[in-house]
């Protein structure tokens, strides 16, 4: 399926941005493949949850993976397409006795966005279970990465650097009973209702990535961020690293308070935080040059 002047608002966590050009729902793998053959241009996205889309919109083609839901089961292996929501998996996986996803419940991203940025929490990341991944490379076409081949690091994998799209991911993970898994992602689940906004409260998940050796949460908050706020965006009353958008606010509104939560902390601490959160937009100069004092990424081109 393709949509034209698509108003990506409604799909992106944070409930902010405007029309794009062009936008494909691929259904399949041999699909998503066909789309990316044919639109060497395009940026790809899962389920927008880690993205920033300017309110100005985007002159160009994305590729949502979000209709690619197929998962298979073998033995212990799991092997699930780049658009599965990964709070899916995570409760499939427990449904048939398997650990090492519990860490995904309450995930809003999509296989292929965790991969990608190797997502993690509670101690846990995408890199200790993945086995395979299936890529596509503009150059070389579909290739099969082992983990170690996939590079992966604090947020990061090889698919960062490199044009790589993900298609597909293994996980290899252990069989464990259902009490004690589904004991684990209650706590999880616990700790997430506790410290972090649920998707009522629009939100992209943690803004700036943690410093080595400290918590971006911390620093923002002993640098005051919790009182901040910029048109309709205001940061989290009990995370100081979550910006809510419950105002109908912009992307420049949350660019404006991300840069003055990462100037609040430079100057207390001497520290540049880095964002997590990854931008796309090319109608709003303002916002590309916030973007560049930010350092903030934007989505890249596949070619
Ligand atoms: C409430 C909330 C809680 C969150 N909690 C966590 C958490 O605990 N831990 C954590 O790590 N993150 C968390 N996040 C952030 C986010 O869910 C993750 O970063 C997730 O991995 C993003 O997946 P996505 O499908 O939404 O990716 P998108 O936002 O759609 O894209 C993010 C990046 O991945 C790239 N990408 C997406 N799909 C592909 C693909 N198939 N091939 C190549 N590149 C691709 C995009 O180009 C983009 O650069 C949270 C977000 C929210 C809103």
């Amino acid at each position: 399926m393709q949509e034209n002047d698509f108003d990506i608002s409604k799909l992106t966590s944070f409930k902010v941005g405007g029309k794009i050009r062009k936008v494909y729902f691929p259904e399949s793998v041999d699909e998503f493949v066909k789309i990316l053959k044919s639109e060497p241009d395009a940026v790809v996205a899962g389920n927008l949850s880690n993205v920033l889309v300017s309110s100005d919109g985007y002159d160009g083609v994305l590729i949502c993976t979000k209709r690619m839901d197929e998962i298979k089961i073998d033995g212990n292996l799991v092997t699930a397409s780049a658009g599965v929501r990964g709070t899916k998996l995570s409760k499939l996986a427990a449904a048939n006795g398997l650990s090492g996803l519990e860490f995904m419940i309450a995930f809003p991203g999509s296989v292929g966005g965790e991969v990608y940025m190797n997502a993690g929490a509670h101690g846990q990341m995408v890199s200790d279970v993945l086995k395979s991944a299936k890529i596509y490379s503009p150059e070389n076409g579909i290739l099969n990465f082992s983990n170690k081949e996939m590079k992966f690091a604090y947020r990061s994998s090889i698919c960062r650097e490199m044009p790589y799209v993900i298609l597909e991911a293994e996980f290899e993970l252990k069989p464990d009973t259902s009490d004690n898994i589904q004991k684990r992602m209650n706590e999880n689940l616990t700790f997430r209702q506790e410290k972090q906004p649920s998707l009522t409260l629009p939100n992209c998940g943690s803004v700036f990535k943690n410093p080595e050796g400290d918590s971006a949460g911390r620093l923002l908050e002993a640098a005051g961020a919790k009182q901040m706020k910029a048109g309709g965006a205001r940061v989290f009353e009990k995370h100081a690293n979550f910006i809510i958008n419950d105002n109908n606010a912009t992307s420049s509104d949350i660019l404006i308070l991300m840069d003055k939560m990462s100037s609040a902390v430079e100057n207390k601490y001497g520290i540049k935080l880095i964002p997590e959160v990854r931008y796309l937009g090319n109608n709003n100069e303002k916002e590309v040059e916030l973007c560049r004092k930010l350092k903030m990424e934007s989505i890249k081109i596949q070619k």
